[in-house]
């Protein structure tokens, strides 16, 4: 296609994302850094994530990261937070901003918006959440979970005019959701930012799957893990035991890993690398 032809192709493209957003945001999030062409990611850069505000997060999780100066993104949604034993509240969640960490946005009652029905809804759930954490002093998120690891092409075009940075799904379609699992290496050159791959650990994890995983961190690329619970009353497959996570934190400690916030990416210009990512046009629900 020549140049002409792809401009036009953007320009409709762009018109009809901001078309179907119901109103702009109130104020843009941050841009990506400006500048020369930032060296690419390093190699053994591992990105870890941490999903639905249990209180193991910060009881348990963020001082072992603060131990070893790791950075890592906590996705937040309130939809559990009465369960105070399980769950942390907003303060909980502050105090993992203010310890350094990426708080990202997981929707204000982990709302599923994978179809095109439910699409529209999403701009709401953000912002809900937005305003939610502004009230405990943290600043609007640049990063989104999506819920249930599940996306389609109308939610991301409402992710892009609300001016997300980076986005994460989880393991799927690519790879199957039971068994000793694990989820494409992400790369910026194939992966979209808004639909970043991940590996959900889980209960049949070992050292030597989660080390083996890491060592495919070659340069870049990054490996990307989606915790949950530490453990995790609610849901026993997704649950790690402490020792399990401490003897994980242990190997990228030993090994000298990068440890990072998905944010951090930034870091290596991944936004301005253009990705031909087919996932775009693709609806993924892990329900089916
Ligand atoms: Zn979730």
């Amino acid at each position: 296609m020549p140049v002409t032809a792809h401009l036009l192709t953007a320009l409709v493209i762009a018109f009809a994302a901001g078309a179907c957003s119901p109103e702009p945001p109130s104020k843009p999030r941050a841009a990506p850094p400006a500048g020369a062409d930032p060296a690419p990611i390093p190699a053994k850069t591992v990105v870890l994530t941490f999903d639905d505000a249990f209180r193991s997060h910060l009881d348990f999780v963020a001082p072992i990261l603060g131990h070893h100066g790791f950075g890592a993104t906590f996705f937040i949604t309130a939809r559990w937070m009465d369960d105070r034993e399980h769950y942390l509240d907003f303060e909980g969640v502050a105090a993992l901003h203010r310890l350094g960490f990426e708080i990202g946005n997981h929707t204000h009652d982990h709302t599923y918006h994978f179809s095109a029905e439910d699409a529209p809804a999403l701009p709401g759930q953000i912002r809900r959440l937005d305003e939610a954490l502004a009230a405990v002093g943290v600043p609007r998120p640049v990063t989104f979970g999506w819920t249930a690891n599940s996306f389609g092409p109308e939610a991301l075009g409402l992710l892009r005019d609300e001016g997300y940075r980076f986005a994460r799904r989880g393991r799927g379609p690519e790879y199957p959701l039971s068994g000793l699992s694990r989820g494409a290496r992400y790369d910026p050159r194939l992966h979209h930012r808004l639909l970043i791959p991940a590996s959900v650990v889980n209960s049949e994890w070992t050292v030597p799957h989660f080390r083996s995983l890491a060592r495919e961190a070659v340069a870049g690329t990054a490996m990307v893990f989606q915790f949950h619970g530490v453990p995790d009353h609610a849901g026993p497959h997704l649950s790690v035991r402490p020792d399990t996570f401490r003897a994980f934190m242990a190997v990228l400690a030993e090994e000298g890993f990068n440890v990072l916030a998905i944010r951090d990416l930034s870091r290596y210009g991944v936004e301005r690398i253009p990705s031909q990512d087919p996932m775009t046009k693709v609806r993924y629900s892990s329900f089916d």
